[in-house]
């Protein structure tokens, strides 16, 4: 068989071809030559399988969707507490190049608008300048697993325009936000929007972050899972300009776009997706990236406020009966908060027929630190009443907390043959 995604993709791409809204980004003159007919969108899964569909080996500049990437850069350097204390968490509502700072605390609001941005660039490692940008570059690199680079001409388009930019940046270097040479700062932060992409690499950007920090093709952690919690967050209050909140109602994604066209978004624990077309609304996202994002989050039921209960499928039915009195429990899959309370729910439901207990965690992929309490003090607390519990936990999966006297065994045959044994005695 022959997977329908990406032919559901491409049909997607083509609903959204149609209407001709939106301006190219001219304030870069070299961004004002692209092809406003190119058009692609790809999604990577969290264990790295990319469909994509449209132009998807088209590469443009990545702009300002290198901020969250910089942004993850400079908090995996200094930590959070020292990057907050340069650039705060704030959406701005305003415009992504505005020379604004926190009125009471003279940072900048957030790392997605340029203040921000120049400020976490100029955090990055690597000497000014190019440094920090090559910085960023091999990590990116390291994400999408292939060699990246630098649009030489968007690069020297940008800088030969790049007043604004200079402006807030001695704004900063005003207030101390930043220190040195300004103008190197302003060509190193220039240098890392003109990294080129394309919609396959930004996916597989995105599908990292989807995974909790962890790339698929390499197995490598890249970032910790706090880190990339603190990366979506900010994406979701400030990642689509003043377009925020508008976004994040119809959408339901956090997402960052650039005004080379392209958007970028990460669906937690789901996949990364990435759209590409150069032709941008006013709030300076691009027109059908925004419709093929919001259309691909309507169809498939996608937006983070819209997730299905988790719950009902961590507790199988148990397809054998081990004794008529022993109550097998099987779990599966991840067990985290609402998982470990529908067991414990289970269990108190049974109250006094609750007879010898058998809990499989054999088919647990993971389990977060609150599903792990929840299972221990399960454990504990039939102990505690008595109860026999026998536990099938190949992976140790449930160690510290478990009295020793509960039965511990490897694989759910060994435990029937123990049972036997004890019933025989
Ligand atoms: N290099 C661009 C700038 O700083 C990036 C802006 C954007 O993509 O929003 O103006």
């Amino acid at each position: 068989m022959k997977t329908p995604l990406p032919d559901y993709l491409a049909r997607l791409l083509a609903q959204c071809d149609s209407g001709d809204g939106g301006q190219l980004a001219d304030y870069i003159p070299e961004l004002a030559q692209a092809d406003p007919h190119k058009m692609a969108i790809a999604i990577c899964t969290t264990d790295g399988v990319v469909y994509a569909a449209g132009d998807t080996d088209y590469e443009f500049t990545i702009q300002s969707i290198s901020k969250p990437f910089a942004y993850a850069l400079a908090l995996r350097e200094h930590g959070l507490d020292a990057v907050l204390r340069k650039v705060g968490v704030e959406p701005s509502g305003e415009a992504f190049n505005e020379l604004s700072l926190d009125e009471r605390t003279e940072r900048p609001l957030n790392p997605m608008i340029n203040a921000g941005a120049i400020t976490t660039h100029a955090l990055l490692p690597g000497s000014p300048g190019a440094g920090r940008a090559q910085a960023l570059q091999a990590l990116l690199e390291r994400m999408t697993g292939r060699s990246l680079q630098v649009d030489e001409a968007v690069y020297n388009s940008e800088l030969e325009t790049a007043f604004r930019n200079l402006s807030l940046a001695y704004m900063l270097r005003n207030v101390g936000a930043v220190q040195g040479d300004v103008s190197e700062i302003v060509a190193g932060y220039t240098r890392q929007c003109a990294i080129k992409v394309n919609v396959q690499d930004l996916a597989r950007m995105a599908g990292i972050l989807a995974n909790q920090g962890r790339c698929p093709r390499t197995r490598e952690q890249l970032f910790d899972r706090k880190l990339v919690r603190q990366v979506l967050s900010v994406m979701t209050s400030c990642g689509m300009y003043n377009g925020a909140g508008d976004w994040l109602s119809r959408v339901g994604i956090p997402a960052k776009s650039g005004v080379a066209g392209g958007i970028l978004g990460a669906l937690p624990g789901q996949f990364g997706v990435a759209v590409f077309s150069p032709k941008l609304d006013e709030a300076g996202n691009s027109v059908r990236g925004v419709r093929m994002m919001e259309r691909l989050s309507g169809d498939m039921g996608l937006h983070v406020m819209e997730a299905l209960p988790t719950a009902r499928a961590s507790l199988r039915n148990p397809e054998v009966q081990v004794r008529a009195d022993i109550d097998l429990y099987e779990l599966q899959g991840d067990i985290h908060f609402a998982q470990g309370e529908l067991l414990l729910r289970n269990l108190q439901d049974r109250g006094q027929r609750l007879g010898p207990v058998i809990l499989d965690v054999s088919r647990v992929i993971e389990l977060n630190a609150i599903g792990g309490r929840l299972l221990v003090d399960a454990v504990a607390h039939m102990q505690q009443e008595g109860v026999w519990v026998g536990l099938v936990d190949p992976g140790q999966l449930l160690q510290q907390g478990i009295n020793a006297k509960s039965l511990r065994v490897n694989t759910f045959s060994q435990l029937q043959t123990a049972i036997e044994a004890a019933c025989r005695q």
